[in-house]
């Protein structure tokens, strides 16, 4: 496990003396975070590396994961596509069990703290009976930005009592009585998933995968998410083999608090049609070595979702200097820029242009993908977050001066 003083090659001394002063003026605190899943998805992966690192900072700092039965997370799963935009039913019942099981965790959970953030919409309700003297934060990591209107109000009954809330992009911020902070997700440079490798490593773990052909290759590492469109990278990636041979992996597996992953994992089996150059890899949630190697392997990146909280999938491969293209939704837009750091689509037929482009000009493809790194550096890293954390803590000690810049 890296510790602060291990980013100072990477982000520079002044960095992080920086966390450590911000950490001193804040003094003794406690914070919990609560989420709904330890494994899978990318709040997970943030929490693996910052709940560390804040306690090194001497914040004393812990995570609490809820719980559920099935039918609390099909409504959750169900808000959650609600909240994206798609229309769904859910019933009375339904509301009902959410309320019941948040109320369980409520009472089993360590809530006692100075301030605790709550993840994403899964335990937002746990305020109604959880909150005691501390601060509650509501964190949002996906995009809110036009919510079917009925899960949003039931939700935003719960948010409203927070103290804060923070989202991912100044457009995914709502209409809510109390402060709203944008804080950019980060990705861990030293974690197993962004760590150097070696060829020697990454090369095991190809054969491994049985990936030994030498045709260029496409990634998308996602969830299997309809959000993440694997069946429309599949269609880019036939349009380009038309007249550019190349090979495409899918790679992922289901998140603990996502039952949808299945069904979108057999549609895109059935897709596959046969097609030896397409490689479907359904990844347990520790193989964080191996998403970093067939990320380091790649030509090309794409990450083509269709609603995106941030993109955290698309944060790795830039740090790893690998040309991306992006659904043009979400967080992804605050990462790629046309020409300099990235390609962003609209479409299949878009998505194969960029492809093929990037195949036939190399050039091009490594000059986006080393600024695509340095954007990275500058913007995404876990030290930025930790700050952000940090100086957003020692806001909320301050209410009444409005404009705290952070
Ligand atoms: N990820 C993983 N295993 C998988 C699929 C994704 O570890 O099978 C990781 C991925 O590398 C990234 C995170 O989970 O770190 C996904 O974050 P992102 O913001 O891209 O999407 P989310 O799943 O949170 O919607």
């Amino acid at each position: 496990m890296a510790e602060i003083k291990d980013y100072q090659t990477i982000v520079g001394k002044e960095n992080i003396d920086q966390l450590f002063r911000l950490a001193r003026r804040l003094g003794k605190r406690k914070v919990i975070h609560v989420s709904s899943t330890r494994t899978g998805g990318g709040v997970a992966e943030m929490l693996n590396s910052l709940v560390p690192l804040m306690n090194e900072l001497g914040i004393e700092t812990k995570w609490e994961v809820i719980t559920g039965d099935t039918g609390f997370f099909e409504v959750t799963k169900a808000f959650h596509n609600a909240l994206q935009g798609n229309r769904v039913n859910i019933s009375e019942r339904m509301l009902e069990n959410y309320l019941e099981n948040n109320e369980k965790n409520a009472s089993i959970l360590d809530l006692e703290a100075d301030i605790v953030i709550v993840h994403d919409p899964q335990p937002a309700s746990l305020i109604r009976s959880g909150k005691g003297r501390a601060k509650w934060i509501w964190r949002c990591h996906i995009d809110v930005s036009r919510p079917e209107r009925r899960v949003w109000k039931f939700l935003k009954g719960f948010v409203s009592k927070y103290d804060a809330s923070i989202f991912s992009m100044s457009k995914f911020a709502h209409n809510l009585p109390h402060p709203q902070y944008i804080i950019f997700p980060s990705i861990d440079p030293l974690s197993q998933k962004n760590r150097e490798l070696s060829q020697k490593e990454t090369d095991e773990i190809k054969r491994d995968f049985g990936i030994n052909n030498l045709k260029p290759t496409i990634l998308q590492i996602s969830r299997f998410d309809r959000f993440k469109d694997p069946l429309g990278v599949m269609e880019a990636y036939r349009l380009v083999k038309r007249n550019t041979d190349c090979k495409l992996i899918l790679a992922g597996g289901g998140a603990a608090d996502d039952p949808e992953g299945f069904e979108v994992l057999t549609q895109v089996k059935e897709q596959k049609k046969g097609d030896p150059d397409i490689h479907l890899l359904f990844l347990p949630p520790t193989a964080n070595r191996e998403i970093n190697a067939l990320q380091r392997d790649a030509d090309i990146v794409l990450q083509k979702s269709l609603k995106e909280g941030f993109g955290l999938t698309v944060t790795e491969a830039m740090w790893k200097k690998k040309p991306v293209i992006g659904g043009a939704v979400g967080g992804i837009v605050e990462q790629i820029f046309n020409y300099q750091t990235g390609f962003l689509v609209h479409s299949v037929e878009g998505a194969a242009y960029r492809i093929r482009y990037l195949l036939h000009h190399s050039n091009m493809a490594r000059k986006m993908a080393e600024n695509a790194k340095e954007y990275v550096r500058r913007r995404f890293l876990v030290t930025r977050h930790l700050r952000d954390y940090l100086s957003l803590f020692i806001a909320l000690d301050h209410p009444q001066d409005d404009y705290i810049s952070i």
